[in-house]
């Protein structure tokens, strides 16, 4: 959704919309969202305060990502509001520019006078995942020696040679003698 900042005027506006599942597109095998579980319900208030457009916006619904231990898709849920500040950097020309903003956001969705809130959206997403992401708090991981997935399978590697852990432990002992 495109929004032209010059039409709105002093007061607020709201927008309300629904982005469906198949709106999402990956860009590229790395990209940690691989797709959105449920519809995303997207909530943004723009208000003109002066020279400035604040934006308050609230994200629902539900994406696919990657667990970092066991590398394997699961849906964790999005449910964070966000705040932006931008200014018009010339009202001349209508240009406008990002003011305040979190660190490390990428300022992408700003061409000239118009914002593209599905792209906002989308750096919102990305900023709302978590630093690790993991499908359980005790997801136990790929086994270190021979990669199975733990969670689901067992490995011969635990009971012939014990855990990959004790292992280091072992070695660290014989170093230490
Ligand atoms: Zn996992
Ligand atoms: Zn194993």
């Amino acid at each position: 959704m495109i929004i032209d900042l010059r039409t709105i005027l002093q007061e607020t506006q709201d927008f309300l919309f629904v982005l469906e599942e198949g709106w999402w597109r990956p860009e590229g095998p790395s990209d940690p969202v691989l797709g959105m579980g449920k519809p995303l319900r997207v909530r943004i208030r723009i208000e003109k305060a002066g020279d400035k457009y604040i934006f308050d916006g609230e994200l629902d619904g539900n994406i696919l990502t990657r667990c970092d231990r066991c590398l394997e898709p699961y849906s964790h849920d999005i449910k964070t509001s966000f705040h932006l500040f931008l200014a018009l950097q010339n009202p001349e020309t209508g240009e406008a520019e990002i003011e305040l903003l979190e660190d490390e956001m990428e300022v992408d969705f700003v061409e000239g006078e118009e914002i593209d809130l599905n792209n906002m959206v989308r750096e919102q997403i990305y900023l709302s995942l978590p630093i690790k992401t993991l499908c359980s708090n005790g997801c136990l991981g790929l086994c270190l020696i021979c990669g199975v997935n733990l969670n689901t399978g067992n490995c011969q590697c635990r009971s012939e040679k014990g855990h990959p852990g004790f292992l280091k432990l072992k070695n660290l002992n014989i170093e230490g003698e």
